[in-house]
């Protein structure tokens, strides 16, 4: 499940989060990692996962070369964190506010993907339990004909 890290959005708390990081210096280093966005979420079993805290896409497998403003941008070009293309510092407090909203916007995309996957799991395995059990014939199946529904006038008018 996705985790919603609120601390996340401060740079210095990213910039925490690398204990286990392992490139301590160069190009990806954790405070160019943070300033990217990114926070390490892998712990000691997979020290190099980093998390970008807007679109929050996860990247492993960096490289002691890696830009990850680039890598960033490579593997979420329409993160809007990445379309601002700043520093954290040169953020103003609109951007900050935006980027917030756009942040929790995309987490209840997120969590909406995750429970719809989730609701048609279920599904499929419960028409297959009815399959087996032989309570799935096909006039349990037949989809009830979809009423049509009158539009109601628009109260806001
Ligand atoms: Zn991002």
């Amino acid at each position: 499940m996705q985790a919603y890290d609120e601390w996340a959005s401060s740079p210095e708390e990213r910039l925490k989060s690398f204990k286990h990081w392992p490139f301590k210096q160069g190009p990806c280093s954790p405070d160019k990692m943070a300033e990217a966005g990114f926070y390490a979420i892998g712990k000691k079993s997979e020290p190099d996962l980093a998390k970008c805290y807007v679109c929050f896409k996860e990247l492993d497998g960096w490289e002691r070369d890696d830009d990850p403003w680039l890598e960033h941008e490579k593997h979420a070009a329409q993160c809007p964190f990445v379309l601002l293309k700043k520093k954290p510092s040169e953020l103003t407090a609109k951007e900050i506010l935006t980027l917030e909203v756009e942040r929790s916007k995309k987490f209840m995309v997120l969590q909406y993907d995750i429970k719809f996957k989730l609701l048609q799991d279920l599904k499929e395995s419960v028409l297959e339990e009815l399959e087996k059990t032989g309570k799935g014939g096909k006039e349990n199946r037949k989809r009830k004909t979809s009423r049509a529904t009158a539009k109601r006038p628009s109260r806001k008018d």
